[in-house]
């Protein structure tokens, strides 16, 4: 068992300690340092090279591992925040489509009392192009929605293309009639 090493228990062990390390750069000598603080030469010379090294290099890795630390958080953060903007997106999309959903089913409802308007007047010849495409659109949403409602997550995003098509077919559909045409588009605003 080696005897306990007297500078590492020394009162001034930090003073001690940085005579030693700066003895290159003092010009110092072990046997000046050894004459002040009352250790052999050996021992300074063995503290020097065993524990101060060894300590030096312990705070070196402590530093290491503090900037790594630093490191892995900083991408943990970031990674959060990714994980936020996506949630954020996701939140907007579902939020799109709830909308979407809503605008859909008061749209179909306005153009279910269109047409029941239109077959009440009894100008069903005038009116015939414009009927069957009205009863198309209205079978074609009321399957967009079974579809929404049976799997929600997936047509979001073809939702839209969608939506626009029928749109654009339906108010070009109501050409021939502007009276129509213009409270399906108010229809279409929600307005
Ligand atoms: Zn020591």
């Amino acid at each position: 068992m080696p005897r306990p090493c007297g500078p590492c228990g020394d009162k001034q062990r930090n003073e001690l300690d940085r005579r030693l390390l700066e003895m290159e750069l003092s010009g110092e000598t072990f046997r000046v340092i050894s004459r002040e603080f009352g250790y052999h030469v050996d021992a300074l010379r063995r503290h020097k090279e065993h524990h101060l090294i060894v300590d030096l290099s312990e705070v070196q890795r402590a530093k290491l591992e503090a900037r790594d630390r630093v490191l892995a958080e900083a991408q943990a953060k970031e990674l959060e925040q990714t994980k936020a903007d996506v949630a954020e997106g996701m939140a907007a999309r579902l939020e799109n489509a709830a909308n979407f959903l809503d605008q859909l089913k008061e749209v179909r409802n306005k153009a279910a009392t269109l047409l029941e308007l239109a077959e009440e007047a009894e100008d069903l010849r005038a009116a015939g192009t414009f009927l069957k495409e009205l009863r198309e659109q209205i079978r074609l949403w009321a399957e967009l929605e079974g579809k929404l409602a049976a799997n929600p997550p997936q047509v979001s995003i073809t939702l839209n293309a969608e939506w626009i098509e029928l749109r654009t077919r339906i108010v070009t559909a109501m050409d021939p009639y502007p009276e129509a045409k213009e409270a399906m588009i108010r229809a279409i605003r929600g307005k």
